[in-house]
């Protein structure tokens, strides 16, 4: 079954006039919605043994199996049913599983319209080492993602670019059908896809609009009906394409990150930014917003991937008050995450960010909350930061980074409070604890009072 894609609009030029002049500087993430039914066309390898053998692969396992107890239940938020791809824990089956060994199948192709200019080494090389790496330190090293690239060339597509309408907004019929069918025939005879648990396309970047026009990068993630390839369907793929170059002089160290967003569609990652751009989470997630400096995912959706252990996820469902300890979430090791369910589908998340790891643009850190609704579908705004200093404009001037939202964290005596159902969030202060939670140099204390 096919999914229509939303589409958002792109962003207008920074009114600031900040970039280059003549460049046009998108603010936000544009086009790519992931497109998703439920299935998996992965193949699960186990960690670290190396290519499954013809005939030895398994069952998709789907994600992972999330790390909780008994007590985390009442923030296992459930995803409404009518939902396509939501925050909703544990995620649903069909997606590619985010810990352990992933065998990223990476393709470069190119057409007779858009040859491909130098080698596709290079292409590969825009994204790599850095997706890698960002997925390793993302993940406190759960998640070893291993992109091969079996053929090193350009993949001559057979027809051209044009001939296979690939737009913005493009669903999977007719137009990726095809091109993910001529794909699998061209790619065949050197590759085995039953050994990959993803397909990344790197795309000449000549073909189709610059993505300062017109981001046409996409996903179609958990999608049973795509062609098959060694007898499973070709169901999570990212295609990548142009360049996301604003212009600044850092491509090279931050043009990458569209692939980090659009692999995290594939592990069943739902797009925060909504039609309005990113103002409901800002530069909290990279499935926010993936221009500009680096950013980490939310602590949620290292929960939802798997990349934190029970112990360092604490479920504040109780009445009364509870004062936990938490360490920067961009940092291994302690206590990560609150959660404050309000009912079976929603709640309040807290933790901590500070300028390290992936974490390069926060000018402001301290204690971040956001309401997580698994009700809400994918680019609709299921996740909503809550910013302590409402229209103050923030505190960076980073290009591509939403501005507003840069100082929402909540500091040391501030505190939040939703009168309307009892939930009051201190930030108590900052420095070691013997609250729940491993404390220590750099972890700052919240105190949660529930009624
Ligand atoms: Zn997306």
């Amino acid at each position: 079954m096919q999914v229509p894609c939303r589409q958002p609009q792109p962003r207008h030029p920074r009114p600031d006039g900040t970039g280059p002049p003549g460049h046009r500087i998108p603010r936000r993430r544009l086009a790519a919605l992931a497109c998703v039914t439920a299935l998996t066309f992965t193949v699960s390898t186990s960690a670290g043994t190396g290519r499954l053998a013809p005939g030895a692969s398994t069952a998709g396992a789907g994600p992972v199996t999330l790390s909780h107890t008994s007590a985390h239940g009442p923030c296992m938020i459930r995803s409404a049913r009518e939902v396509q791809m939501s925050e909703g824990i544990p995620t649903s089956a069909g997606y590619t599983r985010s810990t352990g060994t992933v065998r990223a199948l990476t393709l470069m192709i190119d057409f007779s319209d858009a040859p491909g200019e130098g080698d596709a080494q290079d292409r590969f090389h825009e994204f790599f080492p850095q997706t890698r790496d960002w997925f390793r330190t993302s993940s406190y090293g759960r998640l070893d993602y291993r992109p091969e690239t079996p053929i090193p060339g350009w993949l001559r597509m057979p027809k051209s670019f044009r001939e296979y309408g690939i737009e913005r907004g493009a669903p999977f019929e007719p137009g990726y059908r095809a091109l993910v069918e001529d794909l699998v025939a061209a790619a065949d005879p050197k590759v085995d896809f039953r050994a990959y648990d993803l397909l990344n396309v790197l795309v000449t970047p000549n073909a189709g609009p610059s993505a300062l026009d017109t981001v046409l990068s996409v996903t179609f993630a958990g999608n049973p009906e795509a062609p098959r390839a060694d007898g499973k369907p070709v169901a999570n793929a990212s295609f990548v394409y142009s360049r996301q170059d604003d212009g600044s002089g850092s491509y090279d160290r931050t043009g990458y990150r569209v692939l980090p967003h659009e692999n995290g569609h594939v592990f069943g990652l739902p797009d925060l930014y909504t039609a309005e751009g990113g103002g409901a989470v800002g530069h909290w997630d990279i499935m926010s917003e993936d221009w500009g400096a680096n950013n980490d995912f939310l602590g949620w959706h290292k929960w939802k991937l798997g990349w934190l252990d029970a112990a360092q996820v604490h479920c504040a469902a109780s009445p009364g008050t509870t004062e936990y300890a938490l360490t920067p979430l961009a940092l291994a090791g302690g206590s990560k995450l609150v959660f404050v369910p309000l009912d079976r589908r929603t709640g309040y998340a807290v933790e901590l960010r500070t300028r390290a790891g992936n974490d390069e643009a926060v000018c402001r850190p301290g204690v971040l909350i956001y309401q997580v609704d698994a009700k809400v579908d994918t680019g609709m705004g299921p996740v909503t930061v809550i910013d302590s200093r409402r229209d103050s404009g923030g505190c960076t001037r980073a290009p591509n980074v939403h501005a507003e939202l840069s100082d929402a964290p909540f500091t040391p005596g501030e505190t939040f409070r939703d009168a309307a159902r009892g939930i009051t969030i201190e930030v108590a202060g900052a420095g070691a604890v013997g609250a729940a939670g491993a404390g220590g140099e750099g972890a700052y204390r919240v105190r949660v009072t529930r009624r």
